[in-house]
């Protein structure tokens, strides 16, 4: 894969990075447009038991199983990490986070505070964690914006704001916090995060060889 240090003859150790934030902190607005902008990153694309939102598509944002399925997955230990989010389940399937972490691709992880920590309790995965929480500018913020988002019922926004002070707890678990005061900032903060440790030593695997070509003048 190539490098932030632009040579592509140098070979890097993908890297996995995860995104939490209470709902409605702007969380999956950063993500998609960091997709956008970064060809290098991919989305793992998690299962879900819960319903899909006007807009979303199967496959895309998410894989909606029903929760039958879901347990068989469980069993068959397919999932990286899950969890029970508002009454459903969600989780990660791992075979293509390790196929594109394999081929030296980074991938993007939009997961809550209980799938973090199963991830970084993970020894194999551990070196290649990079963790990122997002807060809201203030609870106001939270609400307006998970009342415009207007894709959920009245009682189910209530429920995410009674959860978020919850979620919001686990701010000092992550390597990074951002409060998103405006999504552009945040965006160029996020990629600043990527690049820095994208060029982290123990990263970049294929240095040494590029160096030794140096040192012998290649
Ligand atoms: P939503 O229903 O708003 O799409 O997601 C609710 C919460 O579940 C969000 O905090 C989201 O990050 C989290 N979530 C989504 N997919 C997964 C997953 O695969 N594992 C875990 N642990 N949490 C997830």
């Amino acid at each position: 894969m190539s490098n932030e240090n632009g040579s592509s003859a140098i070979l890097r150790r993908g890297l996995m990075l995860v995104l939490s934030s209470p709902s409605g902190a702007g969380k999956t607005t950063l993500s998609r447009q960091l997709l956008d902008n970064d060809k290098q990153i991919q989305l793992s694309v998690s299962c879900t038991t819960r319903h899909k939102r006007p807009g979303e598509r199967d496959g895309v944002d998410y894989h909606f199983i029903d929760t039958a399925t879901f347990r068989g997955m469980i069993e068959r230990q397919e999932f990286l990490e899950y969890a029970e989010v508002f009454g459903n389940y969600y989780g990660t399937p791992r075979a293509p986070v390790e196929q594109l972490l394999g081929s030296g691709r980074d991938v993007l992880f939009d997961i809550d505070w209980q799938g973090t920590q199963q991830l970084r309790d993970m020894d194999t995965s551990r070196a290649d964690l990079v963790t990122v929480f997002i807060l809201p500018p203030s609870t106001r913020d939270l609400e307006k914006r998970l009342l415009t988002r207007a894709q959920d019922p009245k009682e189910v926004v209530a429920q995410r704001m009674a959860k978020a002070a919850d979620e919001m707890s686990h701010w000092a678990e992550y390597d990074y916090v951002l409060v998103n005061r405006d999504i552009a900032t945040s965006l160029n903060n996020l990629k600043s995060i990527l690049t820095a440790e994208r060029l982290k030593r123990e990263r970049q695997v294929g240095m040494s060889t590029f160096v030794k070509g140096l040192r012998e003048g290649r």
